[in-house]
């Protein structure tokens, strides 16, 4: 039996959603006019006004946001309540040049965590369940955003946060947790952990997993569900739009349901920024009708999917998005971590190299892999040949700052890495997520 958070919401009628939105989004669009001086400028810029918002019909005329304006913005910009009505932060699990901070009135959170909890309903979650957390917590959205879901759903909740594994395992059974939250790598890991201990999916009480924050597949997803003896279900969300929890998985698993009476979704060309019909594959644009604290409007995901309202069997009526099928810029999640090439390019200049470079990302035993092929320069490179190997740990050391995540670095000879004549292949990412 299907079970909802809020099965009025989650059911409602096409029409009643779409009254509830331009309801939300005209209300919105007047308080970020009125507070938040950098999106004002913008739509001053494009000459529209808070009047010429009557419905999500007219959403098209607003600017767009991007995470260039995140940065610029940083850290206030965007703000649209004092700081004083605000209780929390959280950050992107992103390096320090392209970090994003998001604010929260306690407002902000409640329907957060609300949209997490019909994620762990959806997955079969009642106030019996054993829900263990082992998305990292801190300033990382998962770990918090699900914990206080599992709270919402009243599900006994233990907040492990990621690492150590071997005492996940022994907490899963000792505790008989029922469902797990994390990465879908982790949540491999931890499956291939248990068997290694020489345990069982019989030692186990798990029954539905709630995986997301990066890219996977449908095989992972049935090696999960072997290796752990569960249902596993995807979840969507980014800080910039609060969180996990802005689309998650019913038990038909095509796709996740948009939280759409607080996101209203579109997909966009990601060249040309034109509005695509339903069904096409583009870039994913929310725009948040709900939050107080930092509400962004028409926010480029830089997502690329597929929206669908397909009738679900699960009852839902919100619109569906397709698994992330790719993103419309270069930024690799490694190890759960926000990556780009520029960031790797910045230190190997910083020290003095050229920026002739490989990145090469696997993925080993569910767990991601990170090797970077450095050229060395003809006149350094006799020099250099007597300490390569320190020279090698002082690179990798300096992208570790950089980072957050330990990279190998491999020294390579003069010319030895492959010259383009068109854009230069900078990554290799063989782990087939697409
Ligand atoms: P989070 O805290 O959720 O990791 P970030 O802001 O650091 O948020 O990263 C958000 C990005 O993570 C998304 O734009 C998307 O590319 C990726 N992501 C999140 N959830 C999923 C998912 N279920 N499947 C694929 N990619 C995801
Ligand atoms: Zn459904």
């Amino acid at each position: 039996m299907e079970r909802y958070r809020n099965k009025e919401i989650e059911c409602m009628s096409r029409e009643d959603m779409k009254k509830l939105q331009d309801e939300r989004l005209v209300a919105q669009v007047k308080h970020v006019y009125a507070n938040v001086p950098y999106y004002k400028k913008l739509m001053d810029e494009k000459g529209v006004t808070p009047d010429d918002i009557r419905s999500t019909a007219d959403l098209y005329k607003l600017p767009f946001l991007s995470k260039a304006d995140l940065r610029e913005a940083y850290p206030y910009g965007l703000l649209a309540k004092p700081l004083s009505d605000c209780v929390r932060i959280q950050s992107t699990s992103g390096t320090t040049g392209k970090r994003v901070v998001a604010f929260y009135t306690q407002h902000d959170i409640d329907l957060w965590e609300d949209c997490c909890a019909r994620a762990i309903t959806a997955a079969g979650g009642t106030k019996d369940d054993v829900c263990q957390v082992c998305y990292g917590y801190g300033l990382f959205t998962g770990g918090p955003g699900l914990n206080g879901g599992s709270h919402k759903v009243g599900c006994l909740t233990l907040p492990m946060s990621s690492g150590n594994t071997e005492r996940q395992i022994q907490f899963m059974i000792d505790l008989q947790s029922t469902i797990l939250c994390c990465t879908p790598s982790y949540a491999a890991y931890i499956g291939e952990t248990l068997h290694e201990m020489g345990y069982t999916t019989d030692d186990i009480k798990l029954k539905a997993g709630i995986f997301g924050a990066e890219p996977w597949t449908e095989e992972m997803r049935r090696e999960i569900e072997k290796s752990l003896g569960i249902k596993a279900y995807d979840i969507y969300g980014l800080t910039e739009t609060s969180g996990p929890g802005v689309a998650f998985e019913c038990s038909e698993q095509t796709g996740m349901h948009i939280n759409e009476d607080h996101f209203i979704a579109e997909i966009i060309d990601p060249d040309t920024g034109e509005v695509l019909p339903e069904g096409s594959k583009g870039e994913l644009v929310f725009t948040s009708i709900t939050k107080e604290a930092f509400p962004l409007l028409r926010y480029r995901t830089r997502d690329i999917c597929v929206l669908t309202r397909e009738k679900c069997s699960c009852g839902r009526t919100l619109v569906k998005m397709s698994k992330p099928l790719g993103r419309s810029d270069d930024m690799l999640i490694i190890r759960g971590v926000n990556v780009f090439p520029s960031q790797i390019e910045t230190v190997l200049i910083e020290q003095g190299y050229a920026p002739n470079y490989q990145i090469e990302v696997d993925r080993v035993n569910n767990s991601d892999t990170l090797d970077i092929n450095v050229e060395m320069s003809d006149d350094k490179f006799s020099d250099m040949v007597k300490d390569i190997q320190q020279k090698e740990r002082d690179l990798a050391a300096a992208i570790k700052t950089m980072l957050g995540i330990s990279p190998k670095v491999h020294l390579v000879p003069p010319k030895t890495i492959a010259r383009s004549e068109g854009k230069a292949v900078r990554v290799i990412d063989k782990r087939k997520l697409q």
